[in-house]
């Protein structure tokens, strides 16, 4: 099984890169926030939860975000594996998706971490919100989300480099160019 975590701040081109990753490798594409935003929209018990605190730029509960990964995990273990966008956003999140994956004898086969200055990222979610219909691409919930993913998603990124996983791929230039990147990193592990 294949199983690739992409990762990278808000804006760094993560769901872009993603829709070519797993057409590509065939996997189970599990973006959270996709997730959480379908549950937004149905108005579903977790999307009323989560509603205000995405919108604002801070990050749902670890509890709910779990919940929604082991279901997707379990449903699908005989896939070719799995693409998460988006996951793990908190050490602790990190720890509970190795042992999903310990439990179910899975391993995580690449972090890719998409490298993009923070200047480029807020214009990128600045030019997506105009189309978006995004209630967290706003210059105040950018910044937020920028303050969110300093203080608990980078973090993340030392617990994969510990593993000897983590692959840093420059997210800057075109989008053909960065996928070219990205697989010849995963076609070499
Ligand atoms: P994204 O589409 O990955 O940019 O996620 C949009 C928003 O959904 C984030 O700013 C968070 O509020 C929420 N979210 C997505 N994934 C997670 C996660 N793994 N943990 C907590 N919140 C998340």
């Amino acid at each position: 099984m294949l199983n690739i975590i992409i990762f990278g701040p808000p804006g760094a081109g993560k769901g872009t890169q993603s829709e070519f990753i797993k057409d590509r490798y065939n996997l189970t594409y599990i973006s959270t926030g996709q997730i959480l935003r379908e549950e937004m929209a149905a108005e579903t018990e977790i999307g009323l939860k989560v509603k205000e605190i995405i919108s604002s730029g801070g990050l749902a509960s670890d509890e709910i975000v779990l919940s929604i990964i082991e279901n997707r995990v379990t449903n699908n273990l005989n896939s070719n594996g799995f693409l998460f966008d988006g996951f793990p956003r908190t050490v602790r999140q990190a720890e509970m998706l190795d042992k999903l994956f310990s439990d179910n004898k899975l391993s995580i086969s690449t972090v890719l971490s998409l490298e993009v200055p923070e200047d480029i990222l807020v214009e990128r979610m600045l030019e997506r919100g105009k189309t978006s219909g995004r209630a967290d691409d706003n210059i105040d919930s950018i910044r937020h989300r920028f303050v969110e993913y300093d203080n608990k998603t980078k973090p993340v990124l030392d617990f994969y480099q510990d593993k000897n996983i983590l692959k840093p791929i420059n997210g800057v230039g075109s989008i053909e160019d960065i996928f070219n990147n990205i697989c010849n990193t995963i076609d070499s592990i």
